[in-house]
């Protein structure tokens, strides 16, 4: 379900970016708009880091400052959603244009799955009826560990050298 997002909806969220900046008398700088598109042409969910290692690999001249400031502002436009899984990290995905859905969190090696069933959209919608509420969303993690055991371990080993790198 995660694809990058459609070429029109990223200059759809360029737009809204633009006049939330203007609105809030906030620069407009390219380096803004730049990790905006990068999390809408990415897949699934990051922390800040990895945008930032991303966008430096990429030879993008932005610094951390600007990737967490950027990330900040955007989540209070609504532009992009932090959900926190689990350990302090937070994670960052697109919200605009992009479908409900829930997640499954490795607990070992941090792994996120999104997985969509319309069965808990029922669940949401018969729980709000039962308790007089009119629901309109839900946050709904699965905490377990992976199957494939080999593949966890590459992925928790990957995760301790990047958390290394960072701090360096
Ligand atoms: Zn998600
Ligand atoms: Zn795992």
């Amino acid at each position: 379900m995660a694809h990058p997002a459609h070429e029109d909806t990223i200059q759809l969220v360029k737009e809204i970016f633009r006049s939330y900046l203007k609105e809030g008398n906030q620069r407009q700088t390219p380096e803004r708009f730049m990790v905006l598109e990068e999390i809408y042409r990415a897949d699934g969910h990051f922390d800040a880091d990895d945008i930032f290692f991303r966008m430096q690999e990429a030879g993008t001249r932005v610094s951390r400052a600007t990737v967490y400031n950027t990330l900040d502002l955007l989540v209070e436009c609504g532009l992009v959603q932090r959900q926190q899984f689990g350990k302090s990290q937070y994670y960052y995905e697109r919200a605009y244009a992009y479908q409900q859905h829930d997640h499954i969190i490795c607990s070992e090696c941090g792994h996120v799955l999104e997985f969509c069933d319309p069965r808990i959209g029922e669940i949401q919608e018969l729980i709000g009826r039962i308790h007089g509420m009119n629901i309109t969303s839900h946050s709904l993690h699965f905490y377990g560990t992976c199957e494939d055991k080999k593949a966890c371990a590459t992925r928790k080993e990957q995760a301790g050298k990047n958390s290394l790198v960072s701090k360096g």
